[in-house]
């Protein structure tokens, strides 16, 4: 027996035989381009040259640095592939010549070259056959948009073992035998993390050695609370878990008597509950934890494990579904936000240093106002089927706020001429989860019926702390007195201005921090639909004065440590 800690990232044990992801057969489509598209599909191929080179130097100075240069040196093989320019024109000129897909054609290119490897009689060049065999696939992963296949024909339930998951993997877990999920890197909130959080799937991330030290079929315990991952367990562990496993059973089952009652404090304070999203399909789990709404759509999942961009109809149908389905409770819909951990394939936008800090969400939407006024006039369609409200993330200023509030007259505009009918007092809200939009708030106001913080940007940008690297996770820290301040000046901006101010950060759904943000006079709070049961029993169990009065104290705290202390203190006081 084994244990492995890692990143506590989403709650619940799960015990099951692992599965290991990585070592995937690559599905390739047989598709005809057009001629237009052949430039774009050469850009693709280069751009996948270079991340997979990118990917190899890393992994060489991980070696290099955790077992030695000489198995380092092995990598000089795949980056010889990487700069064969026979093989390059190969696919460039019969990409030209054949107008088949990129992905289609390298991956003929590389069967022809693998075939001649392997039958030559040298050892040394046979070996070459399984270098370019590797690299290829790494290639062609990024060329697919790293789309990983084979957790689709799953027979039975397992606990996906990989090095990492992206959040289109994880997407791609919906509805799969996934019981768990552990990974080598990641963070708690990393999008994977979130949506595992969605799909209820118990997860440890960032277990650094998870993939050498745990072998297919092993029997795992996951405690997605705790962070740990026990290998191989004997029979009294597995029994201890059994029963924690029902303890956890019946103690979600208290809470669940105050799911579909108000969150509302002993004084009579009330506030908002509502659900974050990312899939239409999530609307009954909304439903059934009690949420009075939905908090946070997601929209960008719409985008993910697909070639093509998501047509106005299609964007309009879901909304309208969501909307209908949660009429008359309010949706708020969060326009594309692309980019940081979230790639879409069908962009290909070229890969950038600091992905996070780069050319994403309402950014890259400024940049193409095609793409971004066909997802506004679509959940303008849509708002006349429910109570819709839509908002932007990542807005960083009162400029950026104006030019996306004008691209979304003008999809009223284009509406009006169409004689389409479409709310035309939908309330606009801007995410505050940039440091400069967290100062500026009180500005904000102008161009913004309401506020949600993001405060899992928030936290990662104020605290120059990256949301997915499990290196630097522990510097992660929502209690850090910086956030309590921004958090503060965010509600008091807001209230001042009188527009609402929620939460729709994972913050807003941790048990520990609930009371404080609820005396800071937070209106809204929207977390994922399983954890609402407990925190609105949490919210019925205080008074608000006495929350305001644990704010006050926490602010007065210097150091991250104390906040936490002093809030799991309050917290259990208030529990018993
Ligand atoms: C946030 O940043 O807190 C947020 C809710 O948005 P996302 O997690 O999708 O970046
Ligand atoms: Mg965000």
């Amino acid at each position: 027996m084994i244990k492995l800690k890692g990143i506590a990232a989403a709650s619940g044990i799960s015990i099951g035989p692992a599965y290991k992801i990585g070592r995937e057969e690559l599905v390739i489509p047989k598709e005809i381009i057009r001629d237009e598209d052949i430039p774009i599909q050469i850009q693709l191929f280069e751009e996948s040259l270079i991340k997979t080179r990118r990917e190899i130097i890393d992994l060489q100075k991980k070696i290099s640095a955790e077992i030695g240069q000489e198995e380092a040196q092995i990598f000089d093989a795949h980056l010889l592939v990487l700069e064969d320019r026979m093989l390059i024109e190969e696919v460039i000129s019969r990409l030209k010549k054949e107008k088949l897909s990129v992905a289609y054609i390298f991956s003929e290119v590389l069967k022809k070259y693998i075939e001649v490897f392997s039958r030559i009689e040298d050892e040394y060049l046979k070996e070459r056959a399984a270098d370019i065999n590797d690299v290829g696939k790494r290639i062609l992963r990024h060329i697919l948009g790293k789309v990983r296949v084979g957790l689709s024909d799953l027979k039975e339930k397992v606990v996906v073992v990989a090095h990492d998951l992206s959040p289109s993997d994880t997407a791609a877990m919906h509805k799969q035998k996934v019981t768990a999920f552990v990974t080598d890197i990641g963070g708690k909130t990393s999008h994977t993390a979130i949506m595992a959080k969605s799909l209820e799937i118990p997860a440890v991330v960032g277990v650094e050695e998870a993939t050498t030290k745990i072998k297919p079929q092993d029997l795992l315990i996951v405690d997605g609370s705790m962070g740990i991952v026990i290998v191989d367990p004997d029979e009294e562990t597995l029994r201890e878990y059994r029963k924690e496993e029902e303890k956890i059973i019946s103690v979600t089952q208290g809470f669940l008597s105050a799911k579909d009652l108000p969150a509302v404090t002993l004084d009579g304070k009330l506030v908002e509950i509502n659900a974050n999203i990312e899939f239409p399909e999530e609307v009954p789990s909304v439903k059934q934890h009690g949420a009075h709404g939905i908090g946070l759509y997601r929209t960008e999942f719409f985008y993910m494990n697909r070639k093509d961009l998501p047509t106005e109809e299609e964007h309009y149908h879901a909304y309208k579904y969501v909307a209908e389905q949660m009429k008359p409770h309010p949706v708020i819909i969060r326009t594309l936000d692309l980019g940081g951990d979230k790639f879409l394939s069908q962009f290909q936008i070229p890969a950038e240093m600091h992905p996070f800090l780069g050319w994403r969400a309402i950014r890259f939407c400024l940049a193409r106002p095609d793409i971004f006024k066909l997802q506004l006039r679509a959940i303008l369609r849509a708002s006349v089927h429910g109570n819709l409200k839509l908002m932007y993330p990542m807005i960083s200023g009162i400029e950026e706020l104006e030019q996306a509030n004008k691209i979304l007259k003008e999809a009223m505009q284009e509406l009006k001429l169409r004689k389409v009918p479409y709310n035309d007092d939908i309330k606009i809200g801007a995410m505050i989860e940039v440091p400069s939009a967290a100062m500026t708030a009180d500005i904000l106001t102008r161009e913004a019926d309401f506020f949600s913080i993001g405060t899992n940007d928030l936290i990662q940008y104020s605290l120059a702390v990256d949301r997915v690297n499990e290196k630097v996770a522990y510097l992660y820290e929502p209690a850090h007195p910086a956030i309590l301040r921004l958090i503060k000046n965010i509600i008091d901006s807001g209230h001042k201005a009188k527009i609402r101010v929620g939460m729709c950060g994972e913050m807003s759904g941790e048990p520990n921090f609930v009371l404080m943000l609820l005396g800071l006079g937070l209106d809204e709070f929207s977390m994922p639909p399983q954890v609402i049961p407990e925190i609105k029993y949490i919210i019925r169990s205080v008074s608000f004065k006495e929350a305001q009065d644990i704010a006050a104290k926490a602010l007065r705290l210097s150091t991250c440590r104390e906040v936490e202390e002093f809030s799991q203190k309050k917290l259990r006081e208030i529990l018993k």
